[in-house]
């Protein structure tokens, strides 16, 4: 195995970017959104059942859907307690004073007067995340900030901004520059003029300031994100503050019906999703909120599509491709890894090329996905698709069968191609790593893929 892969300590680091816990004594099966569910601050609550080890059924509860770590949010309930009528109110209460303090509105008007500054009177404070306008300066005195925001400062937030690495609520791995640019190229090759950036704000401003200049093949963007400190740089028609977990719009019917109307494919104009979610997300939540924005484009075409998807793109690790593929079976994935900007491990370094396991899950048809040459990606005019360099097409699949970039090897006895560093194992009955301890799980985890424990127990689902 050569440098820059994936084997052994790699695994571990993977799983250290999904931000899992380890797997907990008992296992933490998601049951989604409930109806008359308890809110939170960040909106409806999702229903989840904990097992313990040799209980048939286990207890049902409602936890936060976008924290995954209690340090932010520790909204928890019983699904069968009995909540008083003043807990009730002071829940209302405590989820209004955890609302952002400038509503969008607000932000937007903030926005008109910032950029009427002199350059030397543009300040951004680092430590509230947060353009300053000249009365509020005072108050910031003492905290870090930046001078002399320019008007590039101000188009590409997501540099001005620290990312909110978190891993377990917002892990906001921004793409690296070279990704996002072919991201941008294949949309606009694919003739798409209208992208809902789910997840994406350094794509979003990719789109925002290198299409603004040429009117023609003008492509727009709205960008739904979790994160409010977006809403200072975008107006309402270009920034919705939405919970991909719940399908939640924070800004109420006003935010929902600025998505429908860009939905809306009124001028023909070619619409596609883009989504880069957390990681350590529950697919199942992700997949719901999915579907729901899928129906809301379908709603809005009165010719209707002829039962035709909202083209999208999600990306996310390889490892949940049969997660993926059991919610949305018209979906296939590509080999095209997606390289980030701060993530260490991942990231396209200078002494070379690291693989990075993330790639792009598509419902169009896989032949229209042109991958850069340039990068080693071929065409394979057997599976009608661009795969990496290493992935060789196997003849008695009759794929090209790699899913991590590395040349696989074909398993006479397990009938299909398995990672190079496998070997079969006959007490298994299945090809594992030589230095694994036989055990007699059945298959992999459902949802990662790697043996040792349940899907119930898988630690890039756990939350607690
Ligand atoms: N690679 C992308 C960023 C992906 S990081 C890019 O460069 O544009 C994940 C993104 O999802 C972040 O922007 C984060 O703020 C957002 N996010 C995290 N949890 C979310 C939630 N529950 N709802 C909506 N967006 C969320
Ligand atoms: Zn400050
Ligand atoms: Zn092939
Ligand atoms: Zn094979
Ligand atoms: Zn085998």
């Amino acid at each position: 195995e050569g440098g820059g892969n994936m084997a052994a300590s790699g695994a571990a680091q993977l799983e250290d970017w999904c931000g899992p816990e380890g797997p907990g004594a008992g296992g933490l099966t998601l049951l989604g959104a409930a109806p008359g569910a308890p809110s939170c601050p960040h909106g409806p609550a999702l229903l989840f059942v904990k097992t313990n080890q040799g209980e048939e059924e286990g207890r049902r509860f409602y936890a936060c859907s976008a924290c995954r770590d209690r340090k932010d949010c520790n909204f928890f309930q019983w699904e069968d307690e009995k909540v008083s009528e003043t807990r009730l109110a002071a829940r209302e209460e405590y989820n209004r004073n955890h609302q952002p303090s400038f509503t969008h509105r607000h932000n937007v008007e903030r926005y008109k007067n910032f950029v009427l500054l002199p350059l030397s009177k543009r300040r951004f404070c680092q430590e509230c995340q947060q353009l300053l306008l000249p009365a509020e300066w005072e108050k910031h005195l003492d905290h870090r900030f930046l001078c002399g925001i320019s008007t590039a400062q101000l188009k590409n937030p997501s540099r001005l901004l620290y990312p909110l690495e978190n891993k377990k609520t917002n892990a906001q791995y921004l793409f690296a520059d070279r990704s996002c640019q072919f991201l941008l190229d294949l949309i606009t090759d694919l003739g798409f003029r209208r992208v809902l950036s789910v997840g994406t704000p350094r794509l979003h401003e990719m789109i925002q300031s290198k299409t603004s200049q040429e009117e023609n093949s003008r492509v727009r963007s709205l960008l739904l994100d979790i994160d409010f400190r977006y809403s200072q740089f975008y107006t309402e028609d270009e920034f919705c503050h939405y919970n991909m977990f719940n399908h939640y719009f924070f800004g109420g019917e006003a935010a929902r019906e600025t998505c429908r109307k860009f939905l809306c494919q009124d001028s023909g104009e070619k619409i596609i999703m883009v989504t880069d979610p957390p990681f350590g997300g529950l697919v199942e939540a992700l997949a719901s909120s999915f579907k729901k924005l899928m129906a809301m484009w379908k709603e809005t075409e009165k010719a209707g599509h002829n039962n035709q998807e909202m083209p999208m793109f999600w990306i996310f690790p390889y490892f949940f491709e049969s997660r993926i593929l059991e919610f949305f079976p018209s979906f296939s994935m590509m080999d095209y890894q997606v390289d980030y900007d701060n993530h260490a491990l991942y990231k396209h370094g200078k002494t070379g090329r690291r693989q990075s396991p993330v790639r792009i899950f598509t419902n169009l048809p896989p032949s229209m996905i042109v991958l850069p040459v340039e990068e080693g990606y071929r065409f394979c005019s057997v599976c009608q698709r661009y795969v990496s360099s290493g992935n060789q097409h196997c003849e008695i699949c009759d794929s090209c069968t790699s899913k991590d970039g590395r040349r696989w090897k074909h398993c006479v006895l397990c009938k299909k191609c398995v990672k190079p560093s496998w070997f079969h194992c006959n007490s298994c009955n299945c090809c594992a790593l030589p230095n694994h301890t036989c055990e007699k799980t059945d298959a992999g985890c459902f949802v990662c893929g790697k043996a040792g424990h349940k899907r119930s127990a898988c630690p890039s689902l756990s939350r607690t």
